[in-house]
């Protein structure tokens, strides 16, 4: 039989919601650009403490600007800028930098921060905390890196929250790493203002707008998904909990950094699959992801109705004055 292409006519018709809002939030938006800003005024090479954010794709786009991506400051030679993730930083990173004297730039997500002057304010009002978090997460080091050892403990599930041990019940308070599952910790909090009814709450919420939004997106499309792409690197906090908002809600979600990582066989022939990316994934993924469907699928795209997201941080004064000048 001679070679016949398949028509788009042949293949299955695939409808694809994309969630909104979903991707790059405003923290990881100024991540980024305080890299490619710190290149523009130093040159190359700029190093940077960890992943700027937890994305290969993007990493792997600014190593090719000149960034060199290390783990620990003694790695950065004393005459080259050194930027601190979105993620934050303990207190004991800049302070060693100013002791070699080396010109760092801070790209700590300024609502991470706040965070971190909550945690500062309460310490300093005698509170213990307890931090609703996921142990090894560069944003828990560095919230924990804050305080004085001991004065901060980490609660990871309501069982935790049931059995956390405190040195008294007067002076407690909770705060939490800004990208958790909304529904999860509503239930920890739960618990432990049953156990300890005088804790004090943060004055305003710590899930950060970004992940709330889109988890919220995730829920609004998920009863019309068979299934669920979730796009993100598989450290990236914000895109697990996608995932799991898709799951509970019985819709059957993968974590995936691109398009070449969907599992065909999982996927099936669904009527509608949900797309949604995690706050440090680009758009350009979600494109790809779409283009490999439209491989197997007559692919009918729609995104899904949004009240768009407005939020922009400001950039370091020290890499953006001479353009306002
Ligand atoms: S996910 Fe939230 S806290 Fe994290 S960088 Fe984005 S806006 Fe900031």
């Amino acid at each position: 039989m001679p070679y016949m292409p398949c028509t788009v006519d042949e293949l299955p018709s695939l409808k694809v919601l994309i969630a909104a809002p979903r991707g790059f939030c405003a923290g990881v938006d100024r991540a980024i650009q305080i890299v490619e800003l710190a290149l523009e005024r130093f040159g190359a090479p700029v190093y940077v403490r960890h992943e700027i954010v937890h994305n290969r794709f993007v990493v792997e786009r600014l190593r090719g600007l000149g960034a060199i991506f290390v783990d620990e400051l003694d790695e950065v030679p004393d005459d080259r800028p050194v930027v601190f993730s979105a993620h934050g930083v303990p207190k004991s990173v800049p302070a060693a930098a100013q002791t070699r004297g080396l010109t760092y730039v801070d790209a700590t997500c300024p609502l991470v921060s706040k965070v971190h002057r909550q945690a500062q304010r309460l310490i300093e009002e005698g509170r213990h905390i307890l931090f609703i978090g996921h142990a090894g997460h560069p944003e828990v080091i560095g919230t924990f890196g804050q305080v004085p050892t001991g004065s901060i403990t980490l609660v990871e599930t309501v069982e935790d929250a049931e059995v956390v041990a405190v040195p008294g019940t007067e002076n407690l308070a909770f705060l939490t790493q800004t990208t958790l599952s909304v529904d999860d910790t509503a239930a920890i909090v739960e618990a432990l203002k049953r156990r300890f009814p005088s804790i004090r709450a943060p004055r305003s919420e710590d899930i950060c707008y970004a992940t709330s939004n889109r988890q919220a997106a995730v829920k609004a499309i998920a009863a019309e998904c068979d299934r669920m792409l979730v796009i993100g690197a598989p450290n990236s906090s914000n895109s697990l909990r996608l995932a799991e908002v898709a799951e509970r809600l019985g819709v059957p979600g993968r974590l995936i950094e691109r398009g070449s990582d969907i599992d065909w066989d999982w996927l099936g022939q669904p009527a509608t699959v949900g797309i949604t990316a995690g706050a440090s994934a680009p758009e350009v993924l979600v494109r790809e992801v779409v283009d490999a469907l439209r491989t197997r699928f007559d692919v009918h795209e729609e995104e899904a109705e949004h009240s768009p997201e407005r939020m922009i941080f400001k950039l370091p004064r020290e890499l953006v004055s001479d353009r306002a000048a």
